[in-house]
């Protein structure tokens, strides 16, 4: 079986404040008497379920296209945690046990996609930094950012960029059961871009 855990791509889906959202560009409509339908999307590539590429968050470091897509294919675990609004998560509010290449915290401080909330809870470099000692490559959430709303250092990006671990931002995994899966949330092969949509699922296994 299959969860999707990405949220509907559309004019309502929210961006984060300033970026660019989602339009659809008709160039052709067979309601209008043309061959075909044809069209254009034209969107931020940070669009609901999303991969940032290191060079979002570190000069020179690789695009999106550069990065090993093994790391978005694999074991994975999901973690529902009870997070505060406004603050960063801590190794503490993860379960003590927790090992897997992937992780998925689920926040539940950004509810709704369409709805742009600023106080979702972030993860604090110490949370990265416990995750990359259990053997995690790739970590993912339901926030819009692994980082504060207001952040400028990017502490927790930062982190990520060290050790070389991969971020899913912008999942929906309110409807998920915790417990272990097989994600597959593969980026498209954009050159030279910072990010890309990705279509997330989690597979029962
Ligand atoms: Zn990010």
């Amino acid at each position: 079986m299959l969860y999707d855990i990405s949220p509907l791509i559309s004019e309502h889906l929210s961006v984060w404040p300033g970026d660019t959202p989602p339009g659809r560009e008709v160039l052709l409509d067979m309601a209008q008497g043309a061959p075909i339908s044809l069209s254009t999307l034209r969107a931020t590539v940070h669009l609901g379920a999303h991969a940032d590429a290191p060079s979002h968050y570190g000069l020179g470091a690789p695009a999106i296209h550069e990065r090993r897509i093994d790391v978005y294919v694999g074991p994975c675990e999901l973690v529902r945690v009870r997070a505060k609004r406004n603050r960063c998560l801590e190794p503490a509010d993860l379960p003590e046990q927790i090992q897997s290449p992937r992780v998925l915290i689920d926040t539940g401080t950004y509810p709704d996609p369409s709805q742009f909330n600023i106080d979702f809870a972030a993860l604090s470099p110490a949370l990265v930094e416990f995750l990359h000692e259990r053997a995690a490559i790739l970590v993912g959430t339901d926030a819009p950012s692994v980082d504060p709303f207001d952040s400028k250092e990017l502490l927790a990006h930062k982190t990520f960029l060290r050790y070389d671990m991969a971020i899913l931002e912008g999942l929906v995994l309110k409807d998920v059961p915790e417990g272990s899966y097989e994600l597959i949330a593969l980026p498209l092969r954009l050159e030279g871009f910072d990010a890309s949509p990705v279509r997330a699922v989690l597979r029962t296994i």
